[in-house]
């Protein structure tokens, strides 16, 4: 008895993240089911190799963080970038430098924007908050960090996969999560849990309830599958799906994935849908350049400055329109700049071309 006690006071201790309720992309006109699935799934997805630039809130008392939560959120970017993976992470001490800022607000939960997303947020404002005690041992502490980056990455709740067929007692589970210490509304019960997420964004992918991104739940919440019904408690940190997952999205990028992009020469994507290329531009002469796709297909096309700390310098993104990619800025001679382009669809494979001019 006194241990089941302790379990069950355990369980109810645990906080759960809550996302931002944000508005579902809309696309204009019909389109082609297999390109919408392309779209859903990889539109909040970072081209690979960014340096994603995370900061604190050193001068707002609200949002501040001790050393022991900067060092736990340290650990949390280690743990995605041991996986091996193609993005960086890199601390920032000014906010408008960070496309990641992080807020301690206590109360106010653990969440993140999904993926690019977090780009729409105004400079000065939180893209994630971790709103309780993350030092501490447990599921409560590194994995929540570990789990609102995965959201930063772009990755959506797992037990929301539609894949799972998870049934639910929904009533149990908005009673469980009006309780404290969530103290969630119906709504918030319904964006986190109940709601299942677009089938497009889930393709191909099996259920996973060891994710990182898979919240624990007590018994008498899950109905189906029955093996659950007395609780589920996923293994602590990235599951090997987990780690699977993200090299697919963000695999090493090796210094001979590298082309040099010269003007007026064309290049044809031969990639397929999630597939990116790498090109190094150096040009010999300072000017205007232009960027460009031709073809039937939606890309995302993004240029930095630089090689050890690459910065971001302009981007566009075509999906789910009739228009191309294309970024049109100064570039000086002498400076070496990336241009990353991530294909989701095309019309007819191997039919897309990018030229700089
Ligand atoms: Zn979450």
């Amino acid at each position: 008895m006194a241990s089941n006690a302790s379990r069950s006071t355990r369980k109810n201790a645990k906080q759960f993240c809550s996302l931002p309720i944000t508005p579902d992309r809309q696309f204009e006109g019909r389109i082609d089911p297999n390109r919408l699935s392309l779209l859903r799934s990889l539109d909040r997805v970072w081209a690979n190799g960014t340096v994603l630039h995370y900061a604190f809130f050193d001068d707002k008392p609200r949002w501040r963080a001790t050393d022991a939560e900067k060092e736990v959120v340290r650990q949390a970017f280690e743990t995605w970038k041991k996986v091996g993976i193609g993005l960086e992470f890199e601390h920032v001490t000014r906010l408008e430098e960070a496309e990641i800022r992080i807020g301690f607000q206590a109360g106010d939960g653990a969440w993140s924007y999904l993926g690019r997303d977090i780009l729409d947020q105004p400079s000065q404002e939180r893209t994630m908050n971790l709103g309780w005690d993350v030092t501490l041992d447990g599921p409560n502490g590194l994995d929540t960090v570990v789990h609102e980056i995965g959201h930063t990455l772009g990755f959506p709740h797992e037990h929301q996969n539609p894949n799972a067929g998870i049934a639910w007692d929904e009533e149990a589970v908005y009673a469980a999560l009006a309780a404290p210490p969530n103290g969630w509304t119906r709504a918030q019960t319904f964006h986190n849990i109940i709601r299942k997420l677009d089938p497009q964004s889930f393709e191909g992918s099996t259920w996973d309830p060891d994710s990182i991104m898979h919240y624990p739940f007590e018994a008498g919440l899950i109905v189906e599958p029955a093996d659950y019904r007395n609780g589920l408690d996923p293994a602590p940190g990235l599951s090997d799906i987990d780690q699977v997952e993200v090299r697919n999205f963000y695999p090493p990028i090796l210094p001979t994935d590298y082309e040099r992009l010269e003007p007026l020469s064309l290049q044809r994507l031969e990639i397929g849908p999630g597939g990116q290329l790498n090109y190094v531009v150096r040009p010999e002469v300072s000017g205007t350049y232009n960027f460009r796709t031709f073809g039937l297909s939606d890309t995302v096309m993004v240029l930095f400055e630089g090689v050890d700390h690459p910065r971001f310098l302009a981007g566009d993104d075509d999906s789910g329109t009739s228009l191309n990619a294309s970024i049109r800025t100064r570039l000086f001679a002498d400076r070496t700049y990336l241009l990353r382009l991530r294909l989701y669809w095309e019309q007819d494979e191997g039919r897309t071309a990018l030229l700089m001019w």
